[in-house]
C-alpha cells in the first residue's frame, strides 16, 4: 500500500493524535529513551535531538549524525554513525575532537567545501564536499546542498553567501530539510514538499522568531523542529507558525536538556 506524504506522517505521529492539535507535541517516545518516530515507505525515521544543532536521525539502512559536537560522551549508547553531515565550520557545528569519537571505519562524511579543507587527513579520505546547489548520494539517501547565509548587513560576517550548507535529504520517500545557520533566504522560502524541517533562530547569528516563522509559513513543511535557538523563544515561533500556517506541526525537542 502506498501512502501519500501527509498520510504517512500522520501514521508516524499517531501516538500523539489523542493530544489534539496542540502546537507543541510532547515527546511520548523520548520519555522511554527513544527519539521521535516517523513512518517511511519501508521503515521509520527516528529523530533524537542531542543538543543545539546536533541530532541523530536513524533511517532505514543508515544512521545519520548532523553537526555532531560536544564530545564523544554525548553519543555513547547511540547507534553508530553511517553518515556524518556537517553544515559549516563554526564550533557549534564542527568539532574535530567529537568527530574523532563518532566517525568509525565505515562512516562517510558529507560537508561543505570550507570544512573539507579543515578536516584532518584521515577524515578527509572519508568525506565528500558539496557546495550550494550540488548533490550526492550515500547509500539510498540523496543529499542536496541548499544555501545557508545571512541576509542582514551586519550579520553577513557570520555566514557569508556561498560558503555554508543546509541540506535536503530524500530518505525512503521523505524529504528532510536541515537549514544550517541561515536567515529566511529565498532558497528556503522556495522549498517544496518538505516533510520534516529543522529551522534555526538565534541572534545575531541566524534570524529571529518572526523571520523563521514567516519562512516556514511560506514553504510549509508538514513538521518543523525549531533548533539552534539558544536565547530565542521557540514558543513565540510556534505561535506565529500556527497563526500563519495552521497545518504545519511544530515539534519541540529537548535541545537544551
Ligand atoms: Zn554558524
Amino acid at each position: 500500500m502506498k501512502f501519500s506524504r501527509r498520510e504517512t506522517l500522520q501514521l508516524g505521529l499517531a501516538g500523539a493524535a489523542g493530544l489534539g492539535a496542540t502546537t507543541f507535541m510532547p515527546f511520548i517516545a523520548r520519555a522511554e529513551g527513544k527519539g521521535d518516530s516517523y513512518k517511511t515507505a519501508s521503515g521509520e525515521i527516528v529523530i533524537t535531538p542531542i543538543s543545539h544543532a546536533s541530532f541523530i536521525m536513524s533511517t532505514p539502512g543508515l544512521v545519520i549524525y548532523n553537526d555532531p559536537v560536544g564530545g564523544g560522551a554525548l553519543y555513547e549508547g547511540q547507534p553508530s554513525a553511517g553518515l556524518v553531515l556537517i553544515t559549516h565550520e563554526h564550533g557549534d557545528h564542527f568539532d574535530p575532537e567529537t568527530l574523532a569519537a563518532v566517525v568509525g571505519a565505515d562512516t562517510k562524511l558529507v560537508v561543505n567545501p570550507a570544512v573539507l579543507e579543515k578536516l584532518p587527513e584521515d577524515m578527509k579520505a572519508k568525506a565528500t564536499a558539496i557546495g550550494n546547489g550540488e548533490n550526492t548520494t550515500v547509500g539510498a539517501i540523496q543529499i542536496e546542498a541548499i544555501p545557508a547565509y545571512n541576509l542582514t548587513e551586519d550579520r553577513k560576517k557570520y555566514h557569508p553567501q556561498g560558503r555554508d550548507n543546509g541540506y535536503v535529504l530524500t530518505v525512503d520517500g521523505m524529504r528532510v530539510y536541515i537549514a544550517g545557520d541561515t536567515e529566511d533566504i529565498p532558497e528556503m522560502r522556495a522549498l517544496k514538499d518538505i516533510d520534516i524541517a529543522f529551522v534555526p533562530m538565534n541572534l545575531p547569528y541566524t534570524m529571529d522568531e518572526t523571520q523563521a516563522a514567516s519562512a516556514v509559513a511560506e514553504f510549509k513543511p508538514a513538521v518543523v523542529y525549531p533548533y539552534h535557538y539558544r536565547d530565542s523563544d521557540p514558543k513565540a515561533f510556534a505561535e506565529k507558525v500556527s497563526a500563519a500556517a495552521p497545518d504545519v506541526k511544530v515539534v519541540h525537542g529537548a535541545w537544551y536538556g
